[in-house]
């Protein structure tokens, strides 16, 4: 009757009723050395391959969000096809307007098609009381207008109308204004058109 119970010890210095395992035949939970390296490893494995699975995903997470990220324009910034556009710049000289592009990541406007041209035409033309800055200028009078990277004007894509008048200051900055493009003097201040390519 009394196999299952343990033995009821002497009383301690406080009166507690201490139990003797030591007598009686009770197995307590203890792991061989074995069996505990054989879990602690497989644990291990678990761990390792855990981590590494997360490792991945939170890579790929990362992927993701950054090609989201750069496959939309910043905000205030317009999107056709392949570009982000910015019409919203302070008003100034063509210098400082290449400088404030070029701080935003982006250059002063450059048109490389018929289509482009047609987007901005439209943009411009709902703005028609201001002029816009545009990557165009010229190192001197009648040199050939250069686009920022160094190219020409696609030929038959648009002109450009001088504005110069008898006293010979050079006007050697495009801007346009609705649908056409005049040189004028580089000092004037203007908005302008920034540009930067979308990531796709
Ligand atoms: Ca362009």
């Amino acid at each position: 009757m009394m196999d299952n119970q343990p033995q009821l010890g002497n009383l301690d210095e406080d009166g507690y009723t201490q139990l003797d395992f030591s007598s009686r035949n009770i197995t307590r939970p203890v792991l061989s050395k074995k069996g505990f390296y054989a879990i602690s490893l497989r644990w291990r494995v678990i761990i390792a391959v855990t981590l590494g699975v997360l490792c991945v995903v939170i890579l790929v997470t990362a992927a993701v969000l950054s090609t989201m990220a750069s496959s939309s324009c910043p905000p205030s910034w317009i999107t056709h096809e392949n570009s982000c556009y910015l019409l919203s710049t302070p008003l100034t000289s063509w210098n400082k307007s290449r400088n404030h592009c070029l701080k935003l990541g982006s250059h002063l406007l450059k048109i490389d098609s018929s289509g482009e041209l047609k987007f901005i035409e439209e943009q411009v033309s709902s703005q028609p009381y201001h002029s816009f800055w545009i990557g165009l200028s010229r190192h001197q009078d009648n040199g050939p207008w250069l686009w920022e990277d160094g190219s020409e004007v696609s030929p038959n894509l648009f002109q450009v109308t001088s504005t110069e008048t008898q006293e010979k200051i050079a006007h050697n900055c495009v801007w346009i204004h609705e649908s056409i493009f005049y040189d004028q003097l580089c000092n004037v201040s203007s908005l302008s058109i920034c540009e930067k390519r979308l990531s796709k």
